[in-house]
């Protein structure tokens, strides 16, 4: 895992303005990109703007309809370039909540998954990074299918363009970088697509409401503070206690809590967003009241809040080692552990497990596909 999580970060990247078939990929491409490319075909910077414009706020897929280009220029571009799509495969709705789970298929046939979670006051898209993950976090069935590949910007951002088509762009309120993957094991591909999606010209969604979530990656979370992004960021926790946490997240033998959190609060404080620490109710694990304690004295050191979650379970995948050990932490022990922070005045949310009947917890449902 070691070796395979380091690789990956020397070399991470596929280059999206490779070429495909010789025709140049566009969707994926920056506003900055796409000015660059078009002033190096010879053609003036604004027509960039405005195919930024159609791909990824009109969400169009054809040169021709790209009405303000020249019918000239667009000729070029159909015979030059490509906008790149995801194939739709599969869509499943829980009845229990309406949280919709999308698979698309990338070009080199890999399946992803795409979740869309409606509640009351917000409808939550999120999105996949990598197909697979190398991480191997215990808790996590992406974990248990291994990494596959790193998606490309166009395909990270292409996951809102299908959805958004399907379920109407005015209706997706936040977008989340929490479905398959270690979105900073595939930075620039990721930090590309943040820069799509934080565009007020494409999605309307404020950065506020644009959360890449980390299982910490300390070097690369300081990184994308100093993007000046300001997109929020989530930190999946689920320990205090570096022993505790390397058992259930071998990540953090490269990265132990104190780079971490070092590197949150500099992100918080480079920002001015308050960080969220994700943490899975793991029973005996991680909710003692030496976790309560650990936890807040942790979240009293800078401007922080907690998203309790409780554990979907992976046994329908037949885990082995660690993985087939862990179990949820009872509800009415979830309950009180969130009480006694409170009680500590910590803010503390509880994320209801969405979409448990339709196996809508991290990569499971791509799992079936991919396999
Ligand atoms: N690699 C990133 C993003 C993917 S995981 C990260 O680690 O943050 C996104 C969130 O889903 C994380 O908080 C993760 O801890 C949570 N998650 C993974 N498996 C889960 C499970 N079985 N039950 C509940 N939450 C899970």
């Amino acid at each position: 895992m070691e070796n395979q999580s380091s690789q990956m970060e020397q070399n991470p990247q596929t280059d999206n303005t490779s070429t495909s078939n010789t025709k140049a990929i566009l969707k994926g491409l920056t506003l900055d990109e796409l000015k660059n490319y078009f002033s190096k075909t010879g053609e003036q910077r604004f027509r960039g703007e405005q195919v930024f414009n159609w791909m990824y706020n009109h969400l169009v897929t054809d040169f021709f309809d790209m009405a303000n280009v020249p019918k000239v220029l667009r000729t070029k571009l159909k015979d030059t370039c490509e906008i790149m799509t995801l194939e739709f495969v599969d869509s499943q709705i829980s009845p229990l909540n309406g949280t919709k789970k999308y698979i698309f298929e990338t070009s080199d046939k890999y399946k992803i998954e795409t979740v869309l979670i409606p509640e009351e006051d917000r409808t939550t898209l999120c999105v996949s990074t990598q197909v697979g993950c190398p991480l191997d976090c215990k808790f996590c069935a992406t974990g248990l299918m291994g990494y596959k590949k790193n998606l490309t910007a166009g395909e990270i951002f292409d996951q809102y363009v299908l959805v958004a088509k399907d379920f109407g762009k005015d209706n997706i309120t936040n977008i989340v970088f929490m479905g398959m993957g270690e979105p900073l094991l595939n930075y620039n591909n990721s930090v590309k697509a943040l820069e799509i999606f934080a565009q007020e010209l494409t999605t309307g969604i404020s950065k506020k409401k644009i959360t890449v979530s980390t299982a910490g990656i300390a070097p690369k979370i300081r990184e994308l503070a100093d993007k000046n992004l300001n997109v929020k960021l989530a930190f999946s926790l689920h320990s205090c206690f570096d022993d505790i946490r390397s058992g259930i997240m071998p990540i953090n033998d490269k990265y132990p809590l104190k780079q971490n959190i070092e590197a949150v609060k500099y992100y918080a404080r480079k920002t001015r967003t308050r960080i969220t620490f994700e943490y899975i109710m793991l029973d005996g694990i991680n909710d003692r009241d030496e976790d309560v304690e650990a936890l807040t004295k942790l979240c009293k050191e800078f401007p922080c809040k907690v998203n309790v979650i409780p554990f979907n379970s992976l046994q329908h995948m037949d885990p082995t080692g660690v993985s087939a050990e862990l179990k949820s932490t009872p509800h009415e022990r979830i309950n009180e552990f969130v009480q006694q922070l409170r009680e500590n005045n910590i803010t503390v949310m509880i994320r209801n497990t969405q979409g448990e009947d339709i196996a809508a917890a991290c990569g499971q449902l791509a799992i079936k596909y991919n396999d």
